[in-house]
């Protein structure tokens, strides 16, 4: 085969009689072939188990082991390679080739064994087991390819984190799992401040080191059970099963104190962050789907920018109310500029 190693075949022998073992090694042998001999099943099993060859000629007749036993193991062992195996019967016993094949055996020579045929069909054996160790190897980087995709699909390559298709996917489990189990979910929604400046200042590289470094603050900051995603281009959405509000609001608290203290750097140059959250959960009789409850965070998150930045600020809440967009704000003229997450 094309891109195949050519190195010589390597032939097992298996017979118990020692004769017929070494009139056929002397002739593999000088026909270019690498030999081992195999004196009984248990010794075949053994030398298969620790390098398999790449075909084999076996005896029927042997004692314990016998050569349908060695057979039926080899292929009913799916850690091993495809190894043609060619079996030696006693001539003319019709039933002795039917219960050789049945058992696994690939092809057959009758004894006396003519040594020519013998080699031609280890040849055919071996064009054949090319063939399908091509398709194997085809086959492991499908499977490898495939891996790869499903992770692509669904992680965002920048940071690593789950993308915003899986977050919704997994958003949409849990918000199930709650409604049908009565448990709270919260939803925080974080926002770099200013970091439009952080890219005119630093450089975009720099821009895109600190989204990792601060998605790794962020999962440092929570539980297992949680989940964090980049939720767009500088905005992290961490979801918490489980949890209620003022649970929610200590969590992102703690993760907001974190990323103002994290000192970040890039190319050996220090420099540092501030993030802004929007906290809400679910249950909420203000909230009837998991839609209303995004958007209420998400009109927190909005409050935080409006009311200062580098804070956290939960849905509902006094300052919320106070200083909420009106729906008036989003279309008319009073819209303030930089809001984080008009939308
Ligand atoms: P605010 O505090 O109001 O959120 O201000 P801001 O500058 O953070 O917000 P704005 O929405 O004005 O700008 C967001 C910036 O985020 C602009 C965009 O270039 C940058 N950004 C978005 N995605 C990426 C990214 O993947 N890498 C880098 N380096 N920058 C990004
Ligand atoms: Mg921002
Ligand atoms: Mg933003």
């Amino acid at each position: 085969m094309d891109g195949e190693v050519r190195r010589a075949p390597r032939v097992l022998i298996v017979d118990d009689s020692e004769d017929s073992r070494e009139v056929l090694r002397v002739r593999f042998d000088a026909t270019g072939y690498v030999t081992e001999c195999a004196c009984d099943g248990a010794e075949a099993l053994k030398i298969v188990a620790d390098s398999p060859p790449d075909v084999i000629v076996l005896d029927v007749m042997m004692p314990r082991v016998d050569g349908n036993e060695v057979a039926r193991r080899i292929k009913a062992d799916p850690s091993l390679p495809f190894i043609p195996i060619i079996m030696q019967t006693a001539l003319d016993e019709v039933e002795q080739k039917v219960r050789g094949l049945s058992a696994g055996a690939d092809d057959y020579v009758t004894k006396p064994v003519e040594f020519a045929e013998l080699e031609a069909r280890v040849r055919s054996m071996l064009r054949i087991k090319a063939l399908q160790d091509a398709l194997q190897r085809r086959e492991s980087e499908l499977e490898r390819a495939n891996a790869q995709l499903l992770e692509l699909a669904v992680s965002d390559p920048l940071t690593g984190l789950d993308n915003r298709r899986r977050l919704d996917e997994r958003f949409h489990e849990m918000f199930e799992h709650a409604v049908r189990l009565k448990e709270p979910l919260a939803v925080a929604m974080f926002d770099l401040d200013h970091f439009k400046q952080v890219n005119d200042d630093f450089g975009h590289r720099a821009g895109d080191e600190m989204l990792r470094q601060i998605g790794s603050v962020l999962r440092a900051s929570m539980r297992e059970i949680d989940h964090v995603g980049r939720y767009g281009g500088e905005e992290f959405l961490v979801l918490l099963p489980g949890t209620a509000l003022d649970a929610a609001v200590t969590f992102a608290e703690r993760a907001r104190l974190r990323v103002a203290a994290h000192r970040f750097s890039f190319e050996g140059r220090p420099f540092q962050a501030t993030i802004s959250c929007g906290v809400a959960a679910w249950p909420d009789q203000r909230l009837v789907n998991r839609d209303e409850l995004l958007q209420a965070a998400d009109d927190a998150l909005y409050v935080a920018k409006r009311t200062g930045r580098d804070r956290v600020v939960r849905y509902a809440s006094a300052e919320f109310t106070a200083n909420v967009r009106k729906s008036h704000d989003q279309h008319g003229s009073g819209a303030p500029a930089g809001g984080a997450t008009v939308g």
